[in-house]
């Protein structure tokens, strides 16, 4: 048996550290068995999905050293490899489970979904909606199919039980059915669930093992059911252990930059941050903690792994890259290394535009521009100095600021103004004056280059955490403070 393992992100934000993680051990238990790496991108969430987030996916795990046999940009003897191109087949599983009677349609209505779960609820039902919550009755069924209603299919699932689940790490995992709900495989527009996809693409595939994150452990009793029902064999699991903030909570990127490219832009070498990744609940037979990508993969046992919550430190990370910095590089890599970094073409044809109005001599440039080549900016309460600001108005300002900038998903200049000049109306400042505060935590000065077009170059990680780093230098918000601020935020929200 040739080992097939795969990552299978989807696409629907920046590229983030754990999917890096999540690959690496998949390759690196591909490479130890001699086998083979398939990226394959999940991306039936169509209104989620971008092909700019699958494009950044794809260059961050390759700016990480992290190569694929397979894969959408590559091809390979199994594809398509990106799942909104195999949409058709889908359908034809489902229907065969349908016509099997392992799965079933289900012309629920949303409202009437509701009122079950309410149902079920004042009834003191523990368990999760089965199919014999959902039937109708068969004339009701035949009168909705004709009018042509739209339905979803529906995966059946024991109603009570324990089902037992062997994982790599974990041993055999028990989970109780009576939790799982009657899973839908096929929305009403015709796209498969994850948990369809996923399986019929794992097996179409030919994937033996599954390396994943253990918030999927839930979905396991499904995916096996869904194997049975199919008559397939289904790969081995592995639940890796999730990636943690240093206070022990999952990683998040409001507490902590989870994008890889903020580890680009923030200058760390590419082999550090796998190095460090390697070192997430993983770790050489001699402990050592620097080593290459083919180091880890010669030594490679996945029974290594330890399943406390690995902590992704960034103090931590930071350390390792300098010994990686000072030991592996010559001064001549280090020159070509840094020129790569800052003054290659694609980043500095984003600023010249900005920059070049505004100079007299290239020695304007630097000051105008370091903060382009810097990470979090120094400043204190004296840097947000204003005629019209109070101290406690910066705090305001930069704590709504944070909030909005966490949850846009679209980075681009125009919305940013936008976005930021509404909330400025809402709180009651003139657009002038709500950005002075931003402008500072952003570039370090109020002289300086458009801050919308600063924050859409230096894109969403670096500057969420420079407004982060700014109010934490200010003294931050308390937590009495921060709640009653976040429900004036989420009414404003909602009154825009
Ligand atoms: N598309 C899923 C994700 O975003 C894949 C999970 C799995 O590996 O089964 O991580």
């Amino acid at each position: 048996m040739t080992v097939r393992t795969r990552i299978a992100p989807s696409p629907t934000g920046d590229p983030h550290v754990g999917t890096a993680y999540i690959a690496l051990f998949n390759l690196a238990f591909a490479r130890q068995h001699g086998g083979q790496f398939i990226l394959r991108i999940e991306d039936t969430d169509q209104t989620r999905s971008t092909p700019e987030s699958e494009q950044a996916i794809l260059d961050s795990l390759r700016w990480l050293g992290l190569e694929w046999d397979e894969g959408p940009d590559v091809g390979g003897p199994h594809g398509p490899y990106r799942q909104s191109d195999r949409k058709e087949m889908y359908r034809d599983f489902a229907m065969r489970l349908v016509e099997e009677g392992s799965a079933f349609l289900c012309f629920r209505t949303a409202e009437e979904l509701d009122q079950l779960r309410e149902a079920g609820k004042a009834e003191g039902r523990q368990r999760a909606l089965k199919q014999s919550d959902l039937e109708l009755p068969v004339e009701e069924m035949e009168r909705r199919m004709a009018e042509g209603m739209p339905y979803v299919v529906r995966m059946k699932v024991p109603e009570e039980g324990i089902c037992q689940v062997d994982d790599m790490l974990r041993g055999t995992l028990e989970l109780d059915w009576a939790q799982v709900d009657a899973q839908i495989l096929l929305k009403s527009d015709g796209m498969p669930t994850y948990h369809l996809a996923n399986v019929v693409d794992d097996h179409l595939m030919q994937i033996t093992h599954v390396i994943r994150g253990e918030e999927w452990i839930n979905s396991a009793p499904k995916h096996k059911l869904l194997y049975q029902y199919f008559g397939w064999e289904m790969p081995k699991l592995c639940h890796m252990p999730l990636l943690r903030n240093p206070d022990k909570s999952k990683l998040s990127k409001r507490k902590n930059p989870t994008s890889i490219l903020y580890y680009q832009r923030m200058g760390y070498m590419p082999e550090a941050l796998l190095n460090y990744l390697g070192r997430m609940g993983w770790s050489m037979p001699d402990e050592r903690e620097k080593f290459s990508r083919d180091d880890m993969f010669a030594q490679f046992d996945i029974q290594r792994v330890s399943l406390g919550g690995p902590v992704f430190d960034q103090e931590k990370l930071s350390w390792l890259n300098g010994l990686w910095i000072r030991e592996e590089l010559s001064p001549e890599q280090f020159a070509a290394r840094f020129q790569q970094w800052a003054l290659n073409p694609e980043y500095l044809m984003q600023l010249i535009p900005l920059i070049q109005p505004r100079v007299e001599r290239f020695s304007d440039v630097a000051p105008l521009a370091g903060f382009f080549l810097s990470g979090m900016m120094p400043v204190s309460e004296a840097s947000f100095e204003h005629k019209k600001l109070t101290i406690e108005d910066v705090r305001r300002i930069l704590q709504f600021s944070s909030w909005y900038l966490d949850e846009q998903r679209h980075w681009g200049k125009d919305g940013l103004f936008e976005g930021l000049k509404g909330l400025g109306e809402g709180l009651g400042f003139k657009i002038r004056d709500f950005l002075f505060p931003l402008f500072v935590a952003i570039s370090g000065t109020a002289q300086s280059v458009s801050v919308v077009d600063a924050m859409a170059i230096l894109g969403p990680d670096i500057s969420r955490a420079r407004v982060r780093h700014a109010l934490d230098s200010i003294g931050g918000t308390s937590k009495k403070q921060a709640k009653s601020w976040e429900k004036e935020y989420r009414s404003l929200n909602a009154g825009q």
